[in-house]
């Protein structure tokens, strides 16, 4: 069975344009050099499930004409990722249930500090007004969310735990950082490969692009997309220097993935 997944968004924290930034990057015309923070909807199978509501995720999903959504993955509690999580609610009103979210303990945890409005605070400290939290406990795993099943995996940024996944022959891996063998493995027979690469230059947080490249060829991924991509790197200008295979995403980007019985 093929799926898609839709680029929403494909920037950094801040975006490209960047706030009061005059780079040639943000200054830029040209739609590639636009990124909105990272963000996808799945599609596969009649489900639509979202990775990441940051701070765009109303205008992304609303431009994409997402009217449905099955459940989202909130992959770390950063501002950039969860920021707007709040606006799901949306679908909730729609579609007269409450919205699965599929989320690491600690993500819930620091949700549940920034968003203590959105709880049910009388029916229990798990349970959302708008929201049904589903807890990963473990760092891999397999998991039934949003009626599709799928690898979940665990890799680090400064120390605070990143939800991954592996559904069919794609993986999905932003704002990683530092990870163990055990993600290598848990990726391995995968077509695509979803990555986040911030910028040329070195980071604390990201892998830059060198170490992107140097993942993707540990994973042997066939197809590589850069996402979380920040204003240093201009589509045009740096594509051609990527190896064979390897690609900056951009918003807007659909690409088709192999869901069948694969996890
Ligand atoms: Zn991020
Ligand atoms: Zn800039």
């Amino acid at each position: 069975m093929q799926g898609s997944l839709l680029f929403l968004g494909t920037g950094g924290s801040m975006g490209v344009p960047a706030i009061a930034c005059k780079c040639s990057v943000c200054l830029s015309t040209s739609a590639f050099n636009k990124r909105r923070r990272s963000a996808a909807l799945l599609q596969v199978d009649g489900k639509n499930l979202l990775i990441d509501a940051g701070p765009e995720i109303r205008q992304q999903l609303l431009d994409a004409c997402i009217d449905t959504l099955d459940g989202a993955l909130l992959t770390h509690p950063h501002f950039d990722h969860i920021a707007c999580v709040d606006d799901l609610k949306g679908y909730c009103y729609a579609q007269k249930k409450k919205l699965p979210i599929l989320l690491s303990d600690e993500t819930f945890e620091e949700m549940r500090f920034r968003t203590h409005y959105l709880m049910d605070k009388e029916k229990g400290e798990n349970e959302g007004l708008f929201f049904e939290f589903k807890l990963i406990q473990d760092l891999f795993g397999l998991v039934e969310f949003a009626g599709l099943r799928f690898k979940y995996l665990s890799y680090f940024q400064s120390g605070m735990k990143v939800t991954g996944i592996k559904i069919g022959n794609l993986a999905y891996l932003s704002d990683i950082k530092d990870y163990s063998q055990e993600v290598i493995d848990a990726i391995s027979g995968i077509d695509i490969l979803v990555i986040s690469a911030l910028r040329q230059t070195t980071s604390p947080m990201h892998f830059s692009i060198e170490e992107a490249i140097a993942f993707s060829q540990k994973a042997q991924a066939k197809r590589t997309y850069f996402t979380h991509v920040a204003h240093d790197v201009d589509f045009e200008r740096d594509s051609s220097l990527l190896p064979k295979g390897i690609q900056f995403a951009h918003d807007g980007l659909r690409i088709e993935f192999n869901y069948e019985g694969l996890a």
